[in-house]
């Protein structure tokens, strides 16, 4: 790059400032710091702000959230787990920690949220789970989904890793009736820990099972023995767990992060409308919105070439980059990874709808951080690109 390039732009770039700093280094000057008061303080915070009524579980990342969940729902060796192939890897890679398959299906056409008709279709006697992804930040069909589970006698693990804040008919994920929902603060994410993630839940027995599990199988934590008036150095260990608990600084990264949501979903949606507003005349699939009464996270803004474009997905990612401006793919759908295509045998003809869609999408930057004279420079070098 020479001097007279603009700075890259990326894809992503966290938005961290002094009150985050600063909560941190109060954790670092104080005598603890690892799961403690923060974590417990960073968990009631995020069910308060879903609206109460829930357990929350901290831990070190959504990942090991869904190996929790999918274990305290009792999802184990021989039985399948349902997800759309259009995800990260990281949905269905917890079933096989457990000896469970993945059965990968399609997604719909508009929103590129798992299809509830494909869920049906691929339910067996060994089918266990149901696993949505609210792709971007748009919330499943939820009703469909929570209805089909009901029918079968399956439990629901929402993978909410793009969905804070989105909402389905008015509630918020989190709030739905699922067995549990699991949210990412990875540090692209809508807010972060740098790596994290939280799982909620009505239930309170999976959420005990999923405290126990995420320190070791032990029946105690740490803090809890620390702060204990009785004899502290007695535990149990119940099972063998995991080592899944967030840390103090993390958490309390967390809650400054949490208290500036309402401020960063305003600032997403602002520099959503625009593009959506701007990019309406180009060969470009836009990204649905939410219905009415509802949120979109806006997580990802995710674009589709139409046929009329002159150029491919991968040729306008290039022109991009040469233009200083960062994309990405979500994602390359798993159908197609050589781990998922080869232990099940599939093929991309199995779901036409992701495949078409993968190669005709990317992500252009979207993040809090932004400003507009940013959000310019991607629009102006869109419409060059399209030309
Ligand atoms: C980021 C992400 C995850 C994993 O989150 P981590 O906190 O990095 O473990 C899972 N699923 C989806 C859809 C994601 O985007």
């Amino acid at each position: 790059m020479n001097q007279t390039d603009q700075a890259f732009l990326p894809f992503a770039r966290p938005d961290v400032g002094d009150a985050e700093i600063d909560a941190v280094t109060r954790v670092m000057r104080s005598c603890w710091l690892t799961t403690g008061a923060e974590t417990q303080a960073f968990e009631r915070d995020l069910v308060e702000y879903l609206g109460g009524d829930l357990h929350a579980v901290a831990v070190n990342s959504a990942t090991a959230g869904l190996h929790l969940a999918l274990e305290a729902t009792g999802v184990g060796p021989g039985d399948e787990v349902i997800a759309p192939t259009l995800t990260f890897t990281a949905t269905v890679e917890v079933a096989r920690y457990l000896g469970a398959d993945a059965v990968l299906v399609d997604v719909d056409p508009v929103t590129l949220n798992i299809d509830p008709t494909r869920i049906e279709a691929a339910i067996t006697p060994r089918t266990q789970a149901i696993m949505p992804v609210h792709y971007g930040g748009l919330a499943c069909d939820m009703a469909a989904i929570l209805d089909i589970a009901a029918r079968h006698g399956l439990q629901v693990v929402e993978d909410a890793a793009h969905a804070l804040p989105s909402t389905h008919g008015g509630t918020l994920v989190g709030q739905l009736p699922s067995a549990a929902t699991v949210f990412s603060f990875y540090a692209n994410k809508t807010i972060t820990t740098g790596e994290g993630g939280m799982v909620v839940t009505r239930d309170s027995a999976l959420a005990a099972r999923m405290r126990v599990m995420r320190l070791h199988g032990i029946s105690r934590d740490a803090f809890d023995r620390f702060t204990s008036r009785v004899p502290a150095w007695y535990y149990e260990v119940v099972a063998p767990g995991f080592k899944y608990n967030l840390t103090d600084m993390a958490a309390a990264l967390g809650r400054v992060q949490l208290a500036r949501l309402p401020a960063f979903l305003q600032r997403r949606q602002q520099l959503a409308a625009r593009y959506l507003a701007e990019l309406r005349d180009l060969p470009l699939q836009l990204p649905v919105e939410a219905p009415a009464a509802d949120t979109h996270a806006w997580h990802l803004f995710v674009l589709r070439l139409s046929d009329a474009a002159r150029l491919t997905r991968d040729e306008l990612i290039d022109r991009l980059a040469a233009a200083g401006i960062g994309t990405s793919v979500h994602y390359v759908p798993l159908h197609r990874q050589p781990y998922w295509r080869d232990r099940y045998g599939l093929r991309p003809e199995q779901f036409p709808v992701a495949d078409r869609a993968y190669q005709r999408m990317f992500s252009i930057p979207l993040f809090t951080a932004m400003s507009d004279d940013e959000q310019t420079r991607v629009i102006a070098a869109l419409r060059a690109a399209l030309r």
